[in-house]
């Protein structure tokens, strides 16, 4: 089935007849156009790609099937076209458009604008070929890039140097950019599970956590090790074990069927059981595609169910505050009866 007829095939369930994309990942998702301005118009008989003059042969190129207007920033243009393809119940992406915007867009078009959530993200959680081929790329890149950095850490360094030599390398292997601001947090910080790299110099006896992935052709990778600079205590060794047989838990209990909620119950009540349950605050994975957190969500009150060709990150960890952190992600594609791991970075503890 197409993109369009997963769409259409939506319309009954939300009582609309016609739907307007603004969310830019579903626009991209949706018609393969890679501009950044644009609106989507699908009726039950027609889909448009509304840009500007700047991505007018870009668009034709890019969008197969959609038949691509020049509407700049006119809300008027969009509103006459609506109203061409008789659409009298209009569905919107609600969580993307301000309430300023949805004013704008409410008088201009005479139709009932219908607020729609989460239509094309349960879509774009289940990915095709492509998107695997893509992501896959995406995590070599990042392999690569952490292969490169062990030789790179070292007591002297400072976190945004790690950081930035980690994206030159990834840009060097063919990504675009990284796919988000990456983490690189040392020794104290290590205990921030959002740690974005900072001035810090990295010390010896530091545990260092480094959560990078890469953007290739749209799509995002996204991979977490912990490594030490020197010898480091016998009780974080232990933690590190923990967090490291918790994720291999977790992945050898990922299948398709299984609810989110009993995927994350597998690393964190093993985690629990070995002491470190109040430290262990945050979900335990999330989809990954052209966003870098997208559905399914793995946390205890996800009610996502993990199906086949889903792309998802498992990301237990362990941070006692002030003190340090290690969390291990890996992202893995869900099959039938299991997954395939998509990030081989190794798992060891490396001491460096
Ligand atoms: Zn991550
Ligand atoms: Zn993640």
């Amino acid at each position: 089935m197409t993109i369009l007829q997963k769409i259409r095939n939506t319309f009954k369930d939300y009582e609309i007849d016609g739907l307007m994309i603004t969310n830019s990942f579903n626009r991209r998702y949706v018609t393969k156009f890679t501009g950044t301005a644009g609106i989507v118009l699908i009726s039950k008989e027609k889909s448009l790609l509304l840009t500007d003059f700047r991505y007018m042969d870009q668009a034709t190129k890019q969008a197969k099937g959609f038949e691509v207007v020049n509407a700049g920033r006119d809300i008027d243009k969009l509103a006459k076209l609506v109203h061409q393809l008789g659409i009298k119940k209009l569905g919107f992406e609600s969580k993307n458009i301000s309430y300023d915007d949805f004013h704008t867009y409410n008088e201009a078009i005479e139709s009932d604008l219908i607020p729609v959530t989460n239509l094309l993200e349960p879509i774009r959680s289940i990915k095709t070929q492509d998107e695997i081929d893509c992501i896959k790329e995406a995590a070599k890149i990042t392999d690569e890039a952490f292969t490169h950095i062990l030789n790179f850490i070292k007591p002297g360094v400072k976190e945004i140097e790690v950081s930035n030599e980690i994206e030159r390398v990834m840009r060097d292997n063919g990504a675009t950019s990284s796919g988000y601001d990456m983490i690189v947090a040392s020794g104290y910080r290590s205990s921030l599970p959002h740690g974005v790299a900072s001035s810090k110099v990295i010390e010896k006896g530091d545990l260092v956590t480094l959560d990078i992935g890469a953007l290739y052709n749209g799509y995002r990778s996204d991979m977490t090790r912990t490594v030490a600079v020197g010898e480091i205590s016998d009780k974080w060794k232990e933690i590190y074990t923990i967090v490291n047989d918790a994720l291999t838990i977790q992945i050898n209990g990922i299948k398709a069927g299984i609810t989110a909620q009993e995927a994350d119950a597998l690393s964190r009540n093993f985690i629990a059981s070995k002491g470190y349950g109040e430290y262990y605050g945050h979900g335990s994975g999330h989809g990954v595609g052209l966003e870098i957190h997208e559905l399914p969500f793995m946390s205890t009150t996800s009610k996502d169910i993990i199906e086949k060709n889903m792309l998802i990150t498992i990301e237990p960890g362990i941070y006692l505050p002030d003190e340090a952190g290690v969390r291990i992600e890996d992202d893995v594609l869900v099959t039938e009866s299991g997954c395939e791991i998509i990030t081989s970075s190794s798992k060891e503890l490396l001491i460096l």
